[in-house]
């Protein structure tokens, strides 16, 4: 069997006619930069230690692991506003005024609303992880050359996931409010991609002011103030 390469991308910005008239999110207000929603966390754990390598385990090995979990998690937090993701809501690929483009394994472009663009980001995704020859589980197999290639393109499909739902669909996550756990599996997720270069700054820039907002937070809860965290259970 050999790897499938389908679906490369491309970034660009988007024209300034649109053609609904419709005003992007990201020219309205963020509200995901709001420090009501900014400081909402499920966890008080440190991230830092969380994607650090361990000693004994193999790089590739921890690759595999870590990004076959950020990718049932990011499909897991989509599934949850993904009613409100249809070809009418939203008819492009977008995330805060940069607009994404699916190709096919021919590298011809596709027209495709952000469902659509998902949907192959999933399924090609899943395909990935499932694959014995990419993400070998059995003793004995090894990892193929390309490996480390595929998960830089993994996290930028999954990057494009999570940037798609903070910029256009945040404000359902908030309603169900689960704007912590998107907090946490951002922060999370971008600390891991950091520690092992797996994406271009450039790509990630587009929520730079989300993450400087959100790492400044996370530091002044490491300096002190876990006091909320304590239960004041009390034992009979
Ligand atoms: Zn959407």
């Amino acid at each position: 069997m050999s790897i499938r390469r389908s679906g490369s991308y491309t970034v660009q910005k988007k024209s300034k006619g649109k053609p609904n008239g419709k005003k992007p999110a990201s020219e309205e207000k963020k509200l995901y930069l709001e420090p009501e929603y900014t400081r909402v966390r499920v966890t008080d754990v440190e991230f830092k230690q969380l994607v650090t390598l361990p000693q004994e385990i193999d790089l590739n090995e921890w690759l595999a692991s870590n990004v076959t979990t950020f990718f049932n998690h990011i499909n897991l937090q989509y599934s949850t506003i993904s009613e409100f993701c249809t070809g009418e809501t939203c008819q492009t690929m977008a995330a805060c005024n940069t607009q994404y483009y699916w190709y096919d394994e021919r590298g011809k472009k596709l027209k495709c609303t952000a469902p659509q663009y998902i949907d192959f980001v999933m399924s090609s995704v899943q395909k990935l992880v499932t694959d014995e020859d990419v993400f070998p589980t059995k003793y004995g197999r090894e990892f193929p050359s390309s490996f480390e290639s595929l998960i830089k393109k993994i996290c930028r499909y999954l990057f494009h996931v999570l940037a798609h739902i903070y910029s256009a669909h945040f404000k359902e996550i908030t309603a169900l409010e689960l704007h912590g756990h998107l907090n946490t599996l951002f922060i999370h997720f971008l600390l891991f991609v950091r520690e092992f270069s797996l994406l271009d700054p450039k790509e990630t820039s587009i929520l730079d002011d989300l993450s400087e907002v959100l790492f400044s937070e996370e530091n002044r809860e490491a300096v002190g103030a876990t006091g909320e965290a304590q239960n004041h259970v009390k034992e009979r």
